[in-house]
């Protein structure tokens, strides 16, 4: 157990002003610590709830440096952050997730080879850096393939399909001429994700893992319990641990799995910070993931990830936000929206939870 912890009342810096960033501001409020934002966007969905903002670009300095003199322990909401900021920093002030969990989530094949080296099974891919390389891969993968760019990708932006009667034509290029991967199609079953948490003292905990359903490359729904056996959900949660501890990974972290007919599993990706398909653990669990991810950072023992509700998380994404007073109507539904402007289509504007108590 953690013996030294942050003092009640200091500051974590947040990197991102985000949904996630809310969440985990929330969270540390709750615990008595005051939070500190960096965000480019004025009025952002987390400075409406940190103690203070600033309004700076990610990849400033100058503006990376206000937050590390204004914070005693970093943190960050998205993977987009530049490595390059937050490893200076570091040398002044404890940042965690660590950055090297960061850097290799930043790029889709260092993240390939990082599963391949802790013994967890990926998609086929090939290294894609031009047409040529793009031509040989589909011809390996017999016409079907999934080309993503390697770095900056999210919520399916960034990728195309190819099903077998399809032309690569000039898709390099279309995708940007940027250096990307092509990965075999996956014939998965389902998709179901692991939200675990390592402490700074090496201690580990796991919520179950929840069945996500994408829609357009965005998350839609996650389910608890996933339809899955229980040698599959021990088989996640023991590769979530070989990743944590092969980092030495401090706060929480989402891992995304497919799962095949036969019950085994392939990793897609990770993120290191909360992630979407463990809302839930907010409306269905004593402790939700971003309570943990604050205890973590801040050197606190962990909380329990036991589950008191089976739960249904849906995103309201753009205008389904107009929903609201019909959910609320919902004796059990734990609403959360998010305090964006405009309800762009498929802008994640809130959630909401359905939870039914476990016998
Ligand atoms: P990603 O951006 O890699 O998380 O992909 C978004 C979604 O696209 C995933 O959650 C899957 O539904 C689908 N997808 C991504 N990669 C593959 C693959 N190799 N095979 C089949 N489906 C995939």
């Amino acid at each position: 157990m953690s013996t030294v912890h942050l003092p009640l009342g200091s500051t974590i810096g947040i990197v991102g002003g985000g949904q996630l960033g809310r969440m985990l501001a929330m969270a540390a409020a709750k615990l008595g610590y005051r939070t500190v934002v960096l965000e480019p966007q004025a009025d952002c969905p987390a400075a409406q709830v940190a103690n203070r903002q600033i309004i700076g670009a990610y990849d400033s300095l100058e503006s990376l440096e206000e937050l590390a003199s204004s914070a005693h322990v970093l943190t960050y909401e998205f993977e987009n952050v530049p490595v390059g900021g937050l490893t200076h920093l570091s040398r002044s002030v404890p940042v965690f997730p660590p950055v090297g969990a960061l850097e290799v989530s930043q790029d889709r094949l260092a993240e390939k080879r990082f599963f391949e080296k802790a013994g967890i099974a990926t998609a086929p891919y090939r290294v894609v850096d031009d047409q040529q390389m793009l031509e040989a891969a589909l011809a390996e993968f017999e016409g079907e393939g999934i080309l993503k760019t390697r770095r900056l990708g999210y919520d399916g932006k960034g990728q195309r399909r190819f099903s077998k009667d399809d032309v690569a034509d000039d898709a390099f290029a279309d995708l940007g001429a940027v250096p990307a991967i092509l990965e075999a199609v996956v014939p998965f079953e389902r998709e179901v994700s692991v939200i675990a948490v390592r402490a700074r003292d090496g201690e580990m905990v796991f919520y179950d893992p929840a069945e996500n359903v994408h829609r357009d490359g965005i998350l839609a729904t996650s389910t608890v319990p996933a339809s899955i056996s229980t040698a599959t959900a021990d088989a996640a949660i023991a590769a979530a641990s070989a990743v944590l501890e092969s980092i030495s990974y401090v706060g929480v972290i989402g891992i995304e799995f497919f799962v095949l007919a036969d019950g085994s599993l392939i990793a897609n990706e990770m993120a290191p910070r909360v992630h979407n398909s463990g809302h839930w653990t907010e409306a269905a669990c004593l402790i939700s993931q971003f309570e943990n991810h604050i205890r973590a950072v801040a050197g606190l023992p962990l909380g329990s990830t036991a589950r008191h509700s089976d739960c249904e998380m849906h995103n309201l994404l753009g205008r389904e936000v107009a929903e609201i007073a019909h959910l609320a109507a919902e004796p059990d539904v734990s609403l959360h929206i998010y305090g964006k402007g405009e309800a762009r289509a498929g802008r994640k504007m809130g959630h909401y939870t359905r939870v039914k108590p476990r016998l």
